[in-house]
């Protein structure tokens, strides 16, 4: 039997029937999106540790399924990874979910995942939804690579210094948003990377008001404000990487800016260093902070 005519009859016998920790994907809005082999191991471990109890115990419900919840989220994540260590010490298998998506990414997880691979017991995976992947798939920017990036810092200075790194990536680039920033975060988007580079705002992902919408961050400010609507629930952006010349051209601005640096206040750097190079000022000027702070100019 190959390994995946194993895995397709259980979930005990990808571990060999030893106790093992399943990092369970479960939907991000539209409930039908569980896999078949989630629901399976959602219903046969001892154990599942869950963000929040109340949101998996919904998605139990609609799945039939009465497997025992215990809470692991951000607050007690550290106790409840000793917990789960315990329970696979004593022979049980159990499953870890966050509220929604891929535990660990963006969300609790990794502490337990790391305790438990301290502790020698197996960690596997149970793939599924993801709100950067299901952007990204519908985006159609970027060659086939883009960088994650989570959510973006809650202050509008150190927001621009973070994109202020980003400016030469050429990998499009994903972040998540919340939607009480999500007009200040797309303002400073474009104050860093200008007007012209592309922007997918996708909203709501498999619920009743998706909406993914492209256009240049120049047009994105005035498309979010033309409508409430368009800035309720939930967000990922995905903001198109740096043309490959441009990189090059970034490359040299950012020398040019250090070397700057080395001989001149901060101001005075960066103006000098826009007009030799070309480089967008507000970019030079996140960039030159962020190089200060690193103590390397
Ligand atoms: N672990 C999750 C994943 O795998 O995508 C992410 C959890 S993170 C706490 C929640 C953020 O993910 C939201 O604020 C939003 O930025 C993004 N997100 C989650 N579900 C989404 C959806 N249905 N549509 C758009 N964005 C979503």
């Amino acid at each position: 039997m190959t390994e995946q005519e194993a895995t397709a009859q259980g979930v005990a016998v990808r571990s060999g029937g030893k106790p093992a920790l399943y990092v369970v994907a479960t939907p991000i809005g539209n409930l039908g999106d569980v896999t078949l082999r989630a629901l399976q191991v959602l219903r046969e471990v001892d154990v599942i540790a869950a963000e929040d109890t109340r949101v998996t115990r919904r998605l139990l419900d609609r799945h039939g399924s009465a497997t025992p919840l215990m809470a692991a989220h951000e607050h007690n994540e550290r106790s409840a990874a000793l917990r789960i260590v315990e329970r696979l010490a004593a022979g049980e298998s159990v499953a870890l979910v966050s509220d929604a998506g891929t535990p660990g990414i963006a969300d609790p997880g990794s502490q337990v995942v790391a305790a438990v691979r301290a502790a020698g017991y197996p960690v596997v995976p149970i793939p599924g939804p993801n709100a950067a992947a299901t952007a990204m798939s519908a985006s159609g920017l970027g060659d086939g690579r883009f960088l994650f990036c989570g959510f973006l810092p809650a202050r509008g200075g150190e927001r621009r210094s973070v994109l202020g790194e980003l400016v030469a990536q050429t990998a499009a680039l994903v972040f998540y948003e919340a939607p009480h920033r999500i007009t200040d975060c797309v303002e400073d988007l474009r104050a860093i990377f200008g007007d012209d580079r592309s922007l997918l705002i996708a909203r709501e992902l498999t619920k009743i008001h998706e909406s993914i919408h492209r256009c240049r961050l120049g047009e994105a400010v005035q498309w979010l404000n033309a409508d409430d609507n368009r800035r309720r629930g939930e967000f990922v952006l995905v903001v198109d990487g740096a043309p490959a010349a441009a990189k090059d051209d970034d490359a040299g601005a950012e020398r040019t800016l250090r070397i700057l640096l080395g001989e001149l206040p901060l101001k005075q750097a960066v103006a000098l260093a826009a007009k030799l190079t070309g480089a967008a000022r507000n970019a030079l000027y996140e960039q030159a902070l962020a190089i200060r702070k690193d103590g390397q100019g």
